[in-house]
């Protein structure tokens, strides 16, 4: 039977549903304002199209053509999430090479990058530099021979889903509740009036009500089902995204191409992977299930390999697929569709008070598109305007700066773990690990990605972690080259005591991670490699206990030296 969450006081003022970049930035901004908020995802935080995205926070060289504002906007408020949040935030740089049968000669693509330069001192991104062929060698050597020369452009990328879950954090310290796993299967309503939502745990199947007086749809590419629930309309063109993440990085530099129809594709050197994309097509399915097709994967490899000839000989670990919730146009073409947004209330344009929804928008413009949502939510609630202050309050961990080499010697560790552990938790790292069990803090689980043992526990107790995969978005834990074959186990043990699982949940874990990875597979491995690995996978499935020697003293990190030793 139902149950009905009456909070203190009747209920929350907002339920925002959707924990992606937009639901998690509209939260923290509304609890800032003192806003009785509770913060809902079916899945894990950030795991819908915000997972899937390209992790950069961009003014979109391209949208200067025909979409000005949108790299105004994403420009001034990457500003502003640089300054929130500087840990997050590492600088990318592009190199756009240029070759004789480009379209646009160098003189054409300097003079795009002269306009984008205007807009590089909002988020702190330095000017082009133009290039000859031979110094584009010098930084690339592995692109074709033959170019002209190249261009430069500088951007910020972010780990995307970490963005996610400092603005879950922030939320939550700001008052807020933070339900992962929670699915909306229904809307609550008075007449017409919206009173809040009919929730489904997916890890207990238990159902409720939650009240609020005002529901904020933010579910991205679900926003128009979670509209129609409520009997209001939210028209979207959806568009699916594909990327290959290779398990290293494979170049030096990031890469700006043109595909076999004249679209832009980017390759970024991510943290320990590189990010290859993107398509860019009308989608008319269900976002919940998304494939990668053979064709999505072939098109994306064709256009780098006419610039970067060596990318078929590197490791594709596996390909993601997203659905962009552009706002709805008819006739243009999908990757000129604009990426502004909108902020809906349904009371007046629907006859559906107490729901409003924020659609279209870029990861790059989230705190004004929050921003600008939690105006309206004030409006609806007929509370009185407060401001924001999100472009000051800086993130969890983002209050001061932190000095890496002074965090790796004082606890001892080797100067990469150390950079991850600050460029994810920033002023928090040093608390985090002198918190930390001293057995923990140097312990690695992987020797693939450098995530110490106190490091996880951290996150499982603080940051909403519910299964295994949640740990690769939270701090990239199985992202390393292995695949999550060498430390799914392990993992997934560290898991199973935070939580009090006995040895079959563990497994059970262990099972549906190894299941969901393959899943992701067929599409980039092929023939006698598929093979191999599929048998690889059954060993470890079947016999994971044997294949993991247990908490592994090899795996503890070797300590930096301290100056002077
Ligand atoms: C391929 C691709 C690359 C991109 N690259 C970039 C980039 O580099 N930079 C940039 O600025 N932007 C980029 N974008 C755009 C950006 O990723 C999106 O605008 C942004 O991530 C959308 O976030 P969101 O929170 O609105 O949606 P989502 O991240 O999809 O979040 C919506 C959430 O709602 C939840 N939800 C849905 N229905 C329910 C329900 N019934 N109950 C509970 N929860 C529910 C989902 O589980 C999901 O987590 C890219 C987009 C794509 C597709």
């Amino acid at each position: 039977m139902a149950r009905m969450v009456q909070e203190k006081g009747g209920g929350f003022d907002v339920v925002v549903v959707g924990a992606g970049i937009t639901g998690a930035g509209v939260a923290r901004d509304a609890a800032l304002r003192g806003l009785k908020v509770c913060l809902l995802d079916q899945h894990d935080l950030g795991s819908g199209t915000t997972w899937g995205s390209s992790g950069m926070i961009h003014g979109g060289l391209r949208y200067i053509e025909y979409d000005w504002e949108t790299t105004r906007v994403s420009c001034l408020d990457g500003g502003y999430i640089k300054r929130i949040a500087p840990h997050l935030l590492f600088p990318v740089v592009f190199l756009l090479p240029i070759y004789p049968d480009d379209p646009f000669g160098i003189e054409k693509k300097e003079t795009a990058l002269e306009v984008y330069d205007r807009f590089q001192p909002y988020k702190a991104g330095r000017p082009h530099v133009r290039l000859s062929a031979a110094e584009a060698l010098a930084l690339e050597p592995g692109l074709r021979p033959g170019l002209r020369g190249a261009v430069t452009m500088d951007e910020w990328g972010v780990d995307a889903a970490r963005l996610v879950a400092l603005n879950a954090l922030g939320a939550r310290e700001a008052g807020a509740e933070v339900r992962t796993y929670t699915e909306v299967i229904g809307v609550a309503r008075e007449g017409t009036r919206v009173t809040g939502v009919q929730v489904r745990s997916r890890l207990t199947g238990a159902v409720e009500t939650v009240a609020a007086r005002v529901v904020c749809n933010a579910a991205g590419p679900w926003g128009p089902a979670l509209a129609g629930m409520a009997g209001a309309s939210l028209k979207l063109r959806p568009a699916k995204g594909v990327h290959l993440i290779y398990d290293r990085r494979i170049s030096n530099c990031a890469l700006g191409v043109e595909a076999i129809d004249g679209r832009d594709l980017l390759l970024v050197p991510h943290s320990n992977q590189t990010i290859v994309g993107t398509t860019d097509d009308d989608f008319y399915g269900d976002p919940e299930h998304l494939e990668v097709t053979d064709d999505e994967v072939e098109y994306i490899l064709q256009a780098f390999e006419r610039v970067l000839p060596s990318i078929r000989q590197h490791r594709i670990a596996h390909a993601n697929a997203a659905v962009r919730p552009t706002l709805y146009e008819w006739r243009r073409y999908e990757d000129d569709l604009s990426r502004e947004y909108e902020v809906f209330d349904h009371g007046t344009r629907d006859g559906v008070p107490g729901l409003v929804s924020i659609a279209g928008g870029k990861m790059s413009m989230f705190r004004k598109m929050a921003e600008d949502t939690v105006d309206v939510l004030l409006r609806v609630l007929g509370l009185p305007f407060v401001p924001t202050s999100t472009h000051t309050a800086p993130l969890p961990g983002g209050e001061s700066t932190v000095d890496v080499a002074e965090v790796a010697g004082n606890f001892g560790l080797p100067l990469p773990v150390a950079q991850r552990l600050v460029a994810r938790h920033g002023a928090r790292a040093e608390a985090l690990m002198g918190d930390a069990e001293p057995e923990d803090r140097r312990a690695l689980l992987c020797e693939c990605e450098p995530v110490t043992r106190g490091e996880l526990r951290y996150v499982v107790r603080t940051e909403s972690v519910e299964r295994l995969e949640d740990l690769y978005r939270r701090v990239r834990c199985t992202g390393g080259a292995c695949l999550g074959m060498r430390c799914a186990w392990p993992a997934a043990r560290l898991l199973g005591e935070e939580k009090g699982w006995n040895a079959r949940r563990v497994a059970e874990e262990v099972h549906d991670f190894l299941d969901a990875r393959w899943l992701q597979r067929p599409s980039v491995v092929r023939g006698a490699t598929a093979a191999q690995e599929q048998l690889y996978r059954g060993a470890v499935y079947a016999l994971g206990e044997v294949c993991d020697p247990a908490p592994a003293a090899e795996h503890v990190a070797a300590p930096v030296l301290a100056a002077g030793d």
